[in-house]
């Protein structure tokens, strides 16, 4: 099949989509035939994203929908409207809303650990379950989820202690999740990203960011160091 066609018929959600690669994968999902809900905390960015959109090759439409993606009761209310709107689970399902909040683990205050933890990982946690549970409970539960870690997750990273055990949990949630719902017939991967630049790299200063080249594995390695530091 023509990869323009790929995901013709295909409900897919992804969070964080109003912005930086959340936008970039609901515009390749929906370049490929899929119908995108493009879910973030702000609706005004999510429905910009949707406006970019080519039309899917079903004629269902494309969805703007505003969710905190830290919330269980605003998770459950999206898995609600996609479905009344649909009459069908998403099958597809990319999680990459996220945050920072850099700073030194000796000045880090626990409010920023709670606040990277809460979204990236318990956020993370929310919706793999929400999908997953709707797919299974439709009676055919084939699908796709993704949740985004990071390389920091496995390095570490200078001023992010909050945010590498967030996207490691990430990636442990979705090895587990794997292991769980295979049986299923549903697959969950975890892509761990090097530095992309978007508006949440935008956010650190040029003059903080360093890159350099690993020697032993040919692959980018980069700090972010918080302002502050
Ligand atoms: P981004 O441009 O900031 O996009 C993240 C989106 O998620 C933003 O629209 C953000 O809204 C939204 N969001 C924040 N909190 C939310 C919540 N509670 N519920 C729903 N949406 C929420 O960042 P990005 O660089 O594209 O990052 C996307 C994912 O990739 C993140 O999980 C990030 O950790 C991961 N990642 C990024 C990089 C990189 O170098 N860029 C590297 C590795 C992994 P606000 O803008 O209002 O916060």
């Amino acid at each position: 099949m023509a990869a323009s066609t790929r995901l013709m018929s295909r409900l897919a959600l992804v969070t964080g989509g109003g912005s930086g690669i959340g936008r970039a994968v609901c515009q390749r999902l929906a370049s490929e035939g899929a119908s995108v809900v493009v879910a973030d905390i702000s609706h005004e960015s999510a429905m910009e994203t949707v406006g970019r959109l080519p039309g899917d090759l079903r004629g269902q439409g494309h969805m703007a929908a505003a969710v905190d993606v830290s919330s269980k009761e605003s998770v459950k209310k999206l898995l609600t409207s996609v479905q009344t709107r649909f009459f069908q689970p998403p099958s597809v399902c990319v999680n990459a809303a996220g945050i920072t909040q850099d700073d030194f683990l000796l000045n880090m205050e626990e409010e920023h650990f709670d606040k990277v933890l809460l979204v990236n990982l318990k956020g993370s946690f929310l919706v793999l379950q929400a999908v997953a549970q709707a797919l299974v409970a439709c009676g055919a539960p084939k699908g796709s989820i993704v949740t985004v870690g990071s390389i920091v997750g496995k390095v570490g990273n200078i001023g992010q202690a909050n945010y590498s055990a967030s996207k490691a949990g990430v990636e442990g949630l979705t090895r587990t999740a794997a292991k769980e719902l295979s049986r299923f017939g549903i697959r969950c991967n975890c892509v761990l990203p090097g530095f992309i630049s978007t508006p949440m790299t935008d956010k650190v200063p040029e003059r903080v960011i360093s890159k350099w080249w690993s020697s032993d594995h040919n692959e980018p390695k980069w700090h972010l160091l918080p302002e502050s530091m």
